[in-house]
């Protein structure tokens, strides 16, 4: 009877332990999926869909750890700085950070003589300013790859004189897409994860 007995209670035993043990093989496998299409159904940051852009520094031989974040640095009154400086002798090499088009060439009083470029997606404006000048033959409609030679750092505009520096904006266009319009994205994540270019392409 003992005997049994005993051997029923080892019965039941396996039973709850095996049954548990399936439980713990399979409960996780239904709670990863919705949590995997949830995000997968979540629509892209800006950031993230800047990051996916693959940039490059857009100034020759600079090291993305050398990079620093002043995206928010208050520039005046209520105004935040909206893009990153990346310090450089006057002359380096400005490189397109990402393929795409040269949209706009312009000179104006607080970035100098400035590049607009437009990414492949026609989704994000890059910005460059303060430069020196142009790479020779730059023109607007110009088809650009990334790590092109497009311009030379400089301090034109409101730059101090002494610091030349690329100061270098990204703007996400809302759906009129015209190239002075558009909400600023810090490059900073995107870039310093980026490559450093020490050899241009051109
Ligand atoms: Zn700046």
């Amino acid at each position: 009877m003992d005997f049994k007995r005993g051997l029923s209670l080892v019965a039941v035993f396996v039973l709850l332990h095996s049954s548990t043990d399936e439980l713990q093989r399979v409960t996780p496998a239904p709670e990863a999926t919705p949590a995997a299409a949830m995000a997968d159904a979540r629509p892209p940051t800006p950031g993230e869909l800047l990051a996916r852009r693959r940039l490059v520094v857009p100034v020759k031989g600079t090291p993305p750890a050398r990079l620093q974040d002043s995206f928010e640095a208050r520039r005046g009154t209520g105004r935040k700085h909206e893009a990153i400086d990346i310090m450089a002798p006057w002359g380096t090499p400005v490189l397109a950070a990402d393929d795409g088009r040269i949209e706009k060439i312009s000179s104006n009083r607080a970035g100098g003589l400035a590049i607009y470029q437009v990414d492949p997606s026609g989704r994000f404006v890059y910005y460059y300013a303060h430069l020196a000048g142009y790479a020779e033959g730059l023109k607007e409609g110009q088809a650009v790859q990334r790590g092109d030679v497009i311009a030379y750092v400089g301090a034109t505009g409101n730059a101090n004189r002494k610091a030349p520096h690329l100061h270098f904006a990204v703007l996400l266009l809302t759906t009129q897409k015209r190239w002075w319009g558009g909400e600023a994205i810090n490059p900073y994540p995107a870039l310093s994860q980026a490559p450093a270019v020490t050899t241009a392409t051109r």
